[in-house]
């Protein structure tokens, strides 16, 4: 197989497996396709676990041409400060939270997010829909609720400076609403990932739920400086970062956004938080 540049950056992949032989075939697909992903794993995902952080981490290190580590905040009944530079210093390069046991804005996870920003490392959170588990019977927590993008508002409020990532951008569920939140905060960012799908936005459809109200024409495209490629894809299923892949550049070549904002939705924007130099097409 023939490999080019890295040119983009995948925000959203998960890790699911180290076995030898599925990386090395996902790096391999990332070479062929000339994009690195942010691989992240963890624990408590509502009734399953993915691969402990700190391997993820040390995969990342095998691969550093094409994975970046993130690590999983334990968003509990307490959490722990102390957690993003601890997996900073081992060389995290952002961070992801899902299936928290209060609100993402409970005031007992503030710290937390305070604690990222110092470090200057982004955080991708999981917002939306989330498949019933057998979890929820034992714990019983609300967690469209808790996983709602209106608790991002308060943390992109309180932390300007922190990176924020709306995976799903809301999902179908919470999709008008997460579009105004999106637009409120310069912090506050979003994938378009739709958990395997990707029929979810049409050209016409997306173009219309952002169009900056009262103008008509807006040949910058500004208002979609804020989205960012993420698939959604797993270790075993890399043929999910292929697809998600595709579809971004169709969608937003069909809108019509300038080259260079294009360049940046896939993968400059999400790379300059982490300090990673994207090569040019
Ligand atoms: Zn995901």
């Amino acid at each position: 197989m023939e490999y080019g540049k890295m040119t983009r950056l995948d925000i959203h992949v998960h890790c699911n497996s180290t076995a030898p032989a599925d990386l090395d075939l996902l790096a391999d697909q990332c070479r062929h396709m000339g994009t690195m992903i942010c691989l992240s794993g963890g624990l408590r995902y509502g009734s399953h676990d993915y691969t402990p952080n700190e391997e993820v981490i040390a995969v990342c290190k095998r691969y550093p041409d094409c994975f970046i580590p993130f690590a999983k905040l334990d968003l509990w009944q307490t959490a722990d400060p102390g957690e993003p530079a601890r997996w900073a210093e081992m060389g995290a390069k952002g961070f992801k939270c899902i299936y928290p046991w209060y609100e993402y804005d409970h005031d007992v996870y503030m710290p937390v997010y305070e604690a990222a920003e110092k470090c200057g490392l982004p955080i991708l959170f999981h917002t939306g829909n989330y498949r019933p588990c057998e979890a929820d019977i034992l714990y019983r927590r609300p967690m469209l609720r808790n996983m709602h993008p209106i608790t991002l508002d308060r943390i992109a409020r309180s932390f300007q400076k922190l990176k924020i990532v709306m995976a799903h951008m809301g999902t179908m569920t919470f999709q008008p609403e997460s579009v105004g939140i999106l637009q409120l905060h310069r912090n506050l960012y979003a994938d378009l990932a739709g958990s395997g799908s990707w029929g979810r936005f049409q050209p016409a459809e997306l173009y219309q739920m952002f169009k900056p109200a009262g103008r008509e024409v807006n040949p910058t495209m500004e208002q979609f400086r804020n989205i960012v490629l993420g698939s959604d894809a797993y270790v075993k299923s890399p043929q999910i970062m292929v697809l998600g892949s595709e579809h971004y550049e169709r969608l937003f070549r069909r809108i019509g956004v300038p080259e260079e904002l294009l360049k940046d939705i896939m993968g400059r924007t999400a790379a300059s938080w982490m300090n990673i130099r994207l090569e040019d097409e």
